[in-house]
């Protein structure tokens, strides 16, 4: 059993609410939280650990939507708007995805773990993330992903993205969860979708799925028409749209899906995906990045909101503290407070709902995936504690996963 005291012990509950000289104990569960006084009392003859001045204790950040596999990209992609990049991932993939040698993605997961990120969703395309995800000592949901719109290569894909589901079930444990992830609407055959669904409500896995990305995928589902026109008649000349919207989102019914992105999805849509008890993944960065639109979370129910990084294929850092500040400066018109508060909530409990585990909060019988963060002087109130760590943070200064601490 572990005890670890701090100035703030920030629980990430529903009242967000926040301990002043606190204390939490823990085995691979927590075990009891409190006032210091009170827990070194109860427990004299266990050694406590004072996180030091201006000390945080909160729970590991969960970061439900990433692309390890794209991690060698620094400046090769094309940003702006959604179609170059589109076209600049293709050309460039196959340069992109030899990334074993120089151990790109193993790097970004030490990365990752240092910054006080405990838990991942990654959404991987090929299986070469497999062996690092297999490895890292972070929680890991991992979405094998299916894609391809043609309807004579349904078998094919299918049988692929079988033997890869198979293998990640082989890895199931306590920090590796196989899950099943769809790429999108318009790039995913509704007959290969729907097989991959049963399997999902049939094993109970998760499901992850891009949906309402850009302006090029809203003007071709509920049109035909747009950037996405000349981009699919290049491959085959008259191809229409596989589906409408909402036709793939009727498609989810009775799963426990994670729709990231949706800018550019109706309210129709989002009221949806809540009918569906489906999750929202936010990738403030990604969305600028690729002129995306700016997605009005004021507008969303706050419980289906989660926040994501995306890979580096659309970003410049797996940092989820990164990813707050850019939330931040972007939805620059409500109370600075209370969206810091709700931007933490979404990089813990929020995205530990989303992705189905124990984790996320600071609350007897969670697992312990516990960061401890040193602010850099102190506080003027606990009331700023939230703005001040997003401003301030950039890595962890201690880290527990199941409570075992990750140096
Ligand atoms: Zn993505």
């Amino acid at each position: 059993m572990k005890i670890l005291k701090a100035d703030y012990i920030l629980t990430c509950n529903e009242n967000f609410e926040i301990i002043e000289d606190g204390a939490i104990c823990f085995d691979d569960k927590i075990i009891e939280i409190g006032k210091a006084k009170d827990i070194e009392a109860k427990y004299q003859n266990i050694d406590i650990t004072t996180v030091g001045k201006n000390s945080v204790i909160m729970p590991g950040l969960i970061n439900p939507h990433v692309h390890l596999e794209f991690s060698a990209n620094r400046t090769s992609l094309r940003y702006g708007d959604f179609m170059p990049w589109l076209n600049s991932v293709i050309k460039n993939r196959d340069k992109l995805l030899q990334t074993n040698e120089h151990n790109y993605m193993e790097n970004e997961l030490e990365k990752i773990v240092k910054s006080g990120t405990t838990t991942l969703g990654e959404i991987s395309s090929f299986g070469g993330d497999y062996e690092a995800c297999i490895k890292t000592p972070i929680k890991v949901v991992y979405f094998n992903e299916v894609l391809g719109s043609r309807p004579d290569t349904v078998d094919m894909l299918f049988n692929d993205f079988k033997s890869r589901l198979d293998t990640s079930k082989n890895g199931h444990n306590k920090t590796f969860i196989p899950a099943i992830s769809i790429h999108s609407a318009y790039s995913t055959h509704p007959i290969l979708v729907k097989k991959v669904l049963d399997i999902a409500r049939k094993e109970n896995f998760l499901v992850s799925t891009h949906f309402m990305e850009s302006q090029a995928e809203r003007d071709w589902l509920d049109y035909g028409n747009g950037d996405f026109l000349e981009f699919f008649n290049a491959f085959s000349p008259d191809t229409k749209p596989l589906s409408s919207a909402k036709e793939y989102l009727e498609l989810f019914y009775g799963t426990h899906t994670l729709f990231t992105h949706c800018t550019k999805a109706s309210k129709d849509e989002i009221e949806k995906i809540k009918e569906l008890g489906g999750f929202i993944t936010h990738c403030p960065t990604s969305n600028r990045l690729l002129n995306s639109g700016r997605l009005g979370i004021e507008n969303i129910d706050k419980s289906m909101l989660n926040l994501g990084t995306d890979g580096l294929s659309s970003n410049i850092s797996l940092n989820l503290w990164d990813e707050m500040r850019g939330a931040l400066m972007m939805h620059f018109l409500g109370n600075l407070d209370v969206l810091s508060k709700q931007l933490i909530k979404m990089s813990t409990i929020n995205g530990a709902n989303a992705l189905g585990l124990n984790n996320g909060i600071l609350k007897v019988d969670k697992d312990a995936d516990i960061i401890a963060v040193n602010l850099p002087d102190i506080l003027n109130s606990a009331d700023e504690l939230a703005t001040q760590m997003i401003l301030h943070t950039k890595k962890a200064d201690k880290i527990y996963i199941n409570g075992e601490q990750i140096v």
